[in-house]
Formats: C-alpha cells, structure tokens, sequence
C-alpha cells in the first residue's frame, strides 16, 4: 500500500508526544522547582496544553484517516511495525472519542476539588468530609466504563486504561492466588524467632554525601547522566520525555541513607526503561512503554532482586561502611542484609516490605473492584479496609488516616491503577527468573559491580521492544508461559526462608 497516509500518522503521533513532553516537564518543575505562588497559573498552562493534546489525537481521525488505516490493519493490510503503530493510536483515539468533552471538564473539576478535601480529611482523619466527593468520583468512572464500554465487568474498562489485555476475572484469579500464598506465608514468618534490629543503620547522613552516593550508585547500574537527571521532591517518580532526557526523583531523611537509596533504585528501574525505549521510533508506540504493571517490574526488578540482593551488596557495601563508618563499620553484611530485608506488616503501603506489600494492593483491588461493581457503597469504605487489614495483615488500624484516607488514588480518580503495582511484582520475579537463566554467572557479575549484561539483556528482551506486544504477550514471549505468581512466591520462598529459618 501507498507508504504516504502511514507517513502522515507518524508525523502527527511525533508532534503529538513532543506537546505530552512538554506538559511532562511542566509536571516535573512542579514537583521539583516551582515556586509556591504559581500553582494556578500552572494549573492553567496544564489545562490549555492538554486541551490542545485531546484535540490533536481527535484530529487524528480528520477525514476518517486513521478509521481508513484502522481498516486496512483489520483487513490485513497493513502489519508489521505499521500495524502495531495502527492499532495502538487507535485504541488511544478511540478511548478518547468516546469520552465527550463535558464529562471529561466534570472530571477533572471533580478530581481537583476532591484532591483538596482529601488532603483536608486526610489531616483531620475526618472520612466524612471526603465521602461525598468520593462517591460523585466513583459515580463518574462508572459512567466513563460505561462510555468505554466493556465485556463483562465495568471494572474491565478501567482497568484497561493501565494494565490492557488483562480483564478483571484474570486479575482476581492472580490476585487471589497471590493472596493463597501470602497470608499463610507471612503468618509463618511473624513466628519465627529471628530478631532483626533495623534502628541499628540510623545515623546522620550528610545530604550532598547522599547525593553523590546515590549518583554513584546509578551510574555504576547504568543510568545515563547525559541522558537524565536526578533531583529531590516530596513524592519520588520518574519521567521520560525521550530516551535522552529521563528525569529521576528521589526523597532524603538525613537520619536514614537507605531511605533514599531504596527510592533512588526504584525509579532508577523506570529510568533505566525510558532511556532504552528505541530512539528511532520515538513518537511512535514503537518506542513507548508496554503498560504500567511492566513499567513497575522494571523498577521493583532493580529495587528488590537485584538491589536488596546479596551479591549487589557485595559490591555497594564496602563503599557505604567506607563513606559512613558509623553507623556501618560495626553492622556486618549478613546483619545488613537481614536488615534492609526485613519484613514487619504496617499500615502504610509505601513503607511495605516487599511480603506484606501485595496484600495492601490486593485489599485495594478488592475494595474498588466491589465500588464500581456496585457490591459496596463509598460509606462502607472505612470499616471493609480495618477487616481487611486484620484478616491479611493482622494488624488493627487506629484511624482512616493511617487507612482509607492514606493513598491520593481515588481521590485522583485513579480506579484500576492498583493492581498494576503487583503485576509489576509479579512480573519482575518472573523476568528475573528468566535473566538468572539466561546469564548463568549473573551473580558473579554483579558481586563485582558489573550490570552490562542485565542491561543488555532488559535492553534486548524489554525495552528496546517498545508498545510491540501486550503485557501478556511480552511476559509469554521472554518466559514462555503467561504471567504466574508462582515466580514470586517461589521467589520469597527462597529468600526468607533463608532469613528467617523458616
Ligand atoms: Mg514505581
């Protein structure tokens, strides 16, 4: 077929991603540079730069030219590299067509009024004040699933926005699996009778030495500082605006070096996935980013099986014991490993260790799938999350803001994106296992600081691949099997029983 009206998408799809750049590095300023007084004014530029964006992807389909595309991919006529930048814009259009102009300004001006009272409620512990804001906000993403349409629960076309190609039932089945192992798993963990002392790695921790250990520790994995940046800010997240300018986050506790590190790692594997993307292809799906469960294995990849792993160590920790003998010097690596492994269930899922942490996420699933199903009512919320916080984590919870008011999720309307922070776990113990496989002396590299291979292989098998596949083809494609939590399990399985002699 004439290679023209392919030519013309891609060039429309380049200007559309170099506009989302510039409201990304807006976003970015925001958190990390912007004075107090312009948050209105920013709010605005938001506002106008994405009305320009929506209207550019519904200009897309000017004169039923991505409809004619769409139509030759259907037919078979156009596949490939073509197809795929096809069939993804218009997955992306059509989600946006369907979603008149109205609802979306009710949304986002329920969204931003509703943030405000959560932080307000959030403050005061005081659900109350947020319930009716929240009940308008799950009101309207049921009406936006119905709008998107969906095959069997509304829950699927919210869903879809994150994680697309896994439907609620396939969810709650993993989900449920997961939370088989877990309870049980941790019950046995909380009666072991190892100790482990994590006050013991507190001390003062000068921040510019933080800094550069933290600059230290990305370059050594790979992270290209001509390519990126890192900064501080309230919330640590990463950016990419293109392969070649990947902004990092990370947050600082100058009694606690190992705060930052952790968060610094974590985003470093979001990092390290947007400088991969094919820079040839950038605009195009070809170089974006499979889904967010696939975003967050590449960070809980390098956060937890290779940064709280005992070869990685091996190699960082003399470094650290050198920079800050005190308090390091006299905690040995097998206390210190014990230590940044240790699991304790909490209330606060950002604080989770990486045992308890799915079981804060599968109590989320849980209760915002029933919401938008309809099984629960919004006032509900509150007394649901303490029964489920005893019965999985077996801890009380003294008030909703240590419970339901924690998160700004569905404040921010965000139904769906949950589960996509346990995918990303599973996902990670399973690409891992496959890396382990693939790279027989991996450990032996990384006990001597040396992650070209894992880059190389994460370069090759994931991130080079850009938007080619689903999440669920990509996991079958570099595994061989369809995503199973008995990776992850078998994972924890290994490493705790190891650390608590269970
Ligand atoms: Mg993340």
């Amino acid at each position: 077929m004439n290679e023209s009206p392919i030519k013309i998408l891609k060039e429309r799809l380049v200007e559309i991603s170099h506009l989302t750049s510039i409201l990304n590095l807006l976003e970015w300023d925001q958190e990390v540079n912007m004075p107090k007084k312009a948050g209105d004014a920013r709010a605005e530029s938001f506002a106008h730069l994405a009305g320009i964006i929506h209207n550019k992807i519904l200009a897309l389909n000017d004169g039923k030219h991505l409809a004619q595309l769409k139509k030759l991919f259907d037919s078979g006529k156009i596949s490939g590299s073509n197809g795929i930048i096809v069939n993804e814009t218009w997955r992306t259009y059509d989600r946006e067509i369907k979603l008149p102009a109205g609802f979306v300004r009710e949304l986002a001006t329920t969204i931003s009024k509703a943030q405000g009272v959560w932080a307000e409620a959030r403050a005061k512990n005081d659900f109350a004040i947020f319930l009716p804001h929240l009940e308008k906000i799950v009101k309207l993403k049921k009406q936006e699933a119905e709008l998107v349409g969906y095959a069997t629960s509304p829950y699927d076309a919210l869903l879809d926005a994150y994680e697309p190609g896994i439907d609620t039932a396939t969810a709650s089945a993993i989900l449920l699996n997961l939370k088989k192992f877990l309870v049980p798993f941790l019950r046995r963990i909380k009666e072991s009778a190892v100790t482990i002392k994590t006050e013991r790695v507190k001390g003062r921790f000068k921040l510019h030495q933080q800094i550069l250990f933290n600059e230290l520790v990305l370059k050594k994995i790979g992270f290209d500082f001509e390519a990126g940046r890192l900064d501080a800010s309230i919330h640590p997240f990463s950016s990419g605006f293109h392969p070649y300018d990947v902004r990092l986050t990370t947050r600082y506790k100058e009694n606690d070096v190992l705060y930052s590190l952790g968060s610094t790692i974590h985003e470093a594997g979001h990092g390290l996935y947007e400088q991969g993307l094919p820079v040839e292809h950038f605009g195009t799906p070809l170089a974006e980013t499979v889904s967010l469960g696939i975003h967050e294995s590449q960070s809980r990849l390098w956060e937890n099986q290779i940064g709280k792993g005992r070869p990685f160590w091996k190699y960082f920790y003399p470094k650290l014991q050198k920079t800050w003998p005190k308090p390091f010097q006299n905690i040995s690596s097998s206390e210190f490993y014990q230590i940044i492994n240790r699991v304790q269930p909490s209330l606060i899922r950002t604080e989770a260790d990486e045992v308890t942490y799915n079981l804060h996420i599968i109590l989320r699933f849980e209760m915002e799938k029933d919401l938008i199903e309809g099984k629960i009512k919004a006032k509900d919320l509150p007394v649901i999350w303490r029964a489920k916080m005893k019965e999985y984590l077996d801890i009380e919870v003294p008030s909703d803001t240590l419970g339901v008011l924690q998160d700004v999720h569905w404040s921010a309307g965000l139904f769906g994106y949950f589960p996509t922070y346990s995918f990303g776990n599973l996902y990670a113990a399973q690409f891992y296992q496959q890396l382990e496989k693939n790279i027989p002396d991996l450990d032996k590299k990384i006990k001597k600081g040396d992650f070209t291979a894992v880059i190389d292989w994460l370069r090759k098998n994931i991130h080079m691949r850009g938007k080619t596949d689903t999440a669920a083809a990509l996991v079958k494609k570099v595994t061989g099997e369809d995503l199973d939590p008995k990776y992850f399990a078998a994972y924890l399985e290994k490493k705790y029983a190891e650390i608590y002699h269970i």
